[in-house]
């Protein structure tokens, strides 16, 4: 801790107290140099780490965006909206957890299908071949929309695209 008078970096500690709920810390210093006194407060800091796509851009992680993507991902299945949120907080708490200031977009990704195989199996299935190959929430409700439009009919166009072929980025 750099003394606020002369900006010497060594100070000492002369006393250490936390106030009553634990969560911040008041300690006294004093500096080795100019013998000058001085309080610091030190809270817990904890920051939801950014998340870091494919192309190396950096995106504030989105409770709404990835509780809405997941809702596309489980409409007209037996999750509650409820259910969904909860499952999105609890994302939201692991990478809290990771205590990381970056994370990949995958590692969202991974999180996502682990709380989709919690909530419905049959939604889990449907996302678990694609959920590798997109790089972002964005991406992810694009993959759920065409994976929802998918015609089921098996009409082969002579020399025509497979329809999971851009999705697989093949
Ligand atoms: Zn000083």
């Amino acid at each position: 801790m750099k003394c606020p008078f002369c900006a010497d970096p060594n100070t000492q500690v002369t006393d250490t107290r936390e106030n009553e709920d634990g969560d911040v810390v008041r300690r006294r210093r004093r500096c080795v140099k100019c013998d000058k006194r001085f309080t610091t407060y030190e809270r817990i800091d904890l920051k939801m780490p950014h998340i870091v796509k494919r192309n190396g851009n950096r995106t504030e992680f989105d409770h709404a965006k990835l509780a809405g993507s997941m809702k596309l991902a489980l409409r007209k299945r037996p999750v509650t909206i409820e259910a969904i949120d909860a499952a999105v907080d609890r994302i939201e708490a692991r990478l809290l957890a990771m205590g990381e200031q970056e994370v990949p977009s995958e590692k969202i990704g991974e999180l996502v299908m682990k709380e989709l195989k919690k909530l419905d199996k049959v939604a889990y299935i449907r996302f678990a071949s694609v959920y590798r190959n997109f790089a972002d929430v964005d991406e992810f409700a694009e993959v759920i929309r065409e994976v929802q439009t998918r015609p089921r009919r098996g009409k082969a166009d002579k020399g025509g695209a497979d329809p999971g072929h851009d999705l697989f980025g093949g």
